[in-house]
């Protein structure tokens, strides 16, 4: 078995930048290299439904709508497999046995579910199955033996959980599970993209995000609302960059040609930060050179899922085809667990025949 990537996204949405530069564009990169033997990205609508049990629509029409963003950014079906969590049956399973594995105490401590909890006002009345989903979580990693999971930062505590889950298991029932390797953006900007409120994640439930296929006029308005830094009153005035949304999304999307495209007055991003911090540059220049670096990275993507959005029956059929594939892997690892935990009985003619053998002499 060699390298394979797993990840997904919940459908509680379209996707947004923030999941472009945390995740998406790093798919596409490894996608590429064909360093891989296995990719598999998930639509997670099972996990999507832990906290939108009331709203199973919300879910089913967001399915599409992931797809797409996923093709338009240039996923490719030959090379990874898409596929949706709830047609493989096989993941409840996983996550039924690897619940006797984990404390309640335990996933009481991460911190991503401690903060999803109170954002959803969850508190005293949280779903079970939303309280657990890091252990269905690890089911959706080993079922595929993964590797290498890119994720936004906000995944590091599920890849520990996942960790602990498969070490716990190999030592219980003996070698069965790999070890998944979390795999971070490395532009430190993208590890967890802030909303264009300025709070820290950038984010579907938080309503703060652009999205993938938001139209032109859309994108400009949401950048020259951005927040900025609220103490550059006047252009003179020296400006801050930590918290500055505008210019952490300028790190995280602005590529060096972009200058002399669209701001040929400065060499690059680190003139245009001095200058900023040293007073004497608006916001909305900032903002305008920002508007046409993410018109320039959307435009493509959008123009490639206005190319799908023509044939959905199509991109159904791909994620048939990928669910399909998906559960075959899946049904193999289940029997490796099933075998590995003895729960396999039928099959095990050892098991038959002693118990035969003891009845007899009594
Ligand atoms: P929800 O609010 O429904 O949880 P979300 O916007 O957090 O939606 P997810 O589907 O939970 O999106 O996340 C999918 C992937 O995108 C994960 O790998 C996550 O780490 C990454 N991601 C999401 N938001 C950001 C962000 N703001 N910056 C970087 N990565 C992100
Ligand atoms: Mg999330």
């Amino acid at each position: 078995m060699g390298k394979i990537m797993l990840t997904g996204d919940r459908p509680t949405g379209k996707l947004h930048v923030g999941h472009y530069v945390g995740s998406l564009k790093r798919r596409v990169e490894l996608q590429n290299t064909g360093d891989f033997d296995e990719m598999f990205v998930m639509i997670a609508d099972a996990q999507a439904l832990t906290d939108n049990a009331d709203n199973p629509e919300k879910v089913r029409q967001n399915i599409i709508e992931v797809a797409l963003d996923y093709l338009a950014c240039g996923l490719d079906p030959e090379k990874c497999t898409l596929f949706i969590q709830s047609q493989i049956p096989q993941l409840c399973e996983l996550s039924f046995y690897y619940m006797n594995l984990v404390t309640v105490s335990r996933l009481q401590r991460n911190p991503t579910v401690k903060s999803e909890i109170q954002q959803r006002n969850f508190e005293a009345s949280i779903p079970v199955g939303f309280f657990t989903y890091p252990i269905s979580q690890a089911a959706d990693i080993t079922a595929f033996q993964a590797t290498t999971v890119p994720v936004g930062e906000d995944q590091l505590p599920m890849l520990e959980q996942t960790k602990e889950i498969v070490r716990k298991f190999n030592s219980v029932y003996g070698d069965t599970l790999r070890e998944p390797e979390i795999l971070l953006p490395e532009n430190q900007a993208c590890l967890r993209l802030p909303g264009i409120d300025g709070k820290a994640k950038m984010s579907k439930s938080l309503g703060n995000c652009i999205y993938l296929s938001e139209e032109p006029e859309e994108i400009q308005k949401k950048v020259f609302s951005m927040f900025t830094d609220p103490t550059h009153i006047r252009v003179e005035d020296p400006g801050k960059l930590e918290g500055n949304t505008v210019f952490t999304y300028l790190d995280a999307f602005c590529r060096p040609e972009y200058f002399e495209e669209f701001l040929p007055d400065y060499a690059n991003l680190t003139e245009l930060k001095e200058h900023y911090q040293r007073g004497g540059l608006g916001d909305m220049k900032v903002k305008r050179f920002l508007n046409n670096v993410l018109q320039a990275e959307l435009e493509p993507i959008r123009n490639r899922r206005k190319e799908y959005q023509k044939d959905i029956p199509y991109v159904y059929e791909i994620l048939k085809k990928g669910s399909e594939k998906a559960e075959a892997v899946a049904a193999k690892t289940l029997h490796d667990v099933k075998e590995a935990m003895k729960i396999n009985y039928f099959d095990d003619k050892e098991l038959i025949s002693s118990q035969a053998e003891r009845f007899k002499a009594e």
